[in-house]
């Protein structure tokens, strides 16, 4: 186990604690996966996709792996298709099951069409950064250069 990644984890469709409960547990029952840490689970807004969807929970793991970052992105993914995730009925940030996101990845820095490294996105979303602050407050994102927590108190002003 010689990697450390961070992933977030978010559902908005019930039971929605219960089903990232279950992700969390398959991930660690795969082998050369551990999940080390986990965040509260929160409840949060749902942002961009189609009106009137219900909250979200969100919640930041930190797992230890041997798996390079391609492979656990494919154990994610088989993971969400097993909670019920079926990417293609969907809608872009529409309602789901279960979105596993890789977030971090050592210090990875990587832009491929199929996985790119920190998330793109992570920097701008409270609903990441607030659960992963709780877990990961200290650790230094390869690109930005700030802390989780430094970068939390950005988005927050
Ligand atoms: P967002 O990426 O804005 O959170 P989303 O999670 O709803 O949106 P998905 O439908 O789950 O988007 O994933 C779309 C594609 O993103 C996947 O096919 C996957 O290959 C790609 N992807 C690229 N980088 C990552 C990453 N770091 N973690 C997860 N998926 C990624
Ligand atoms: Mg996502
Ligand atoms: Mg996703």
């Amino acid at each position: 186990m010689n990697h450390v990644a961070y992933i977030g984890l978010g559902g908005n469709i019930e039971p929605r604690a219960q089903t990232l409960m279950r992700a969390l547990k398959l991930l660690n029952g795969r082998d050369g996966v551990s999940v080390r840490q986990v965040s509260n689970f929160i409840q949060t807004e749902p942002v961009g996709g189609p009106p009137e969807q219900i909250k979200y929970i969100n919640a930041a793991a930190m797992l230890i792996t041997d798996l390079e970052p391609e492979d656990m992105l494919i154990v994610m993914q088989e993971i969400e298709a097993e909670l019920g995730r079926d990417r293609k009925a969907e809608q872009r940030w529409g309602p789901r099951t279960c979105d596993l996101d890789m977030l971090m990845f050592d210090d990875v820095v990587r832009q491929s069409e199929k996985l790119t490294l920190p998330h793109p996105r992570m920097h701008e979303r409270l609903f990441v950064l607030e659960p992963l602050a709780q877990i990961a407050g200290k650790v230094v994102h390869p690109v930005l250069h700030k802390t989780v927590a430094e970068l939390l108190v950005v988005i927050r002003r």
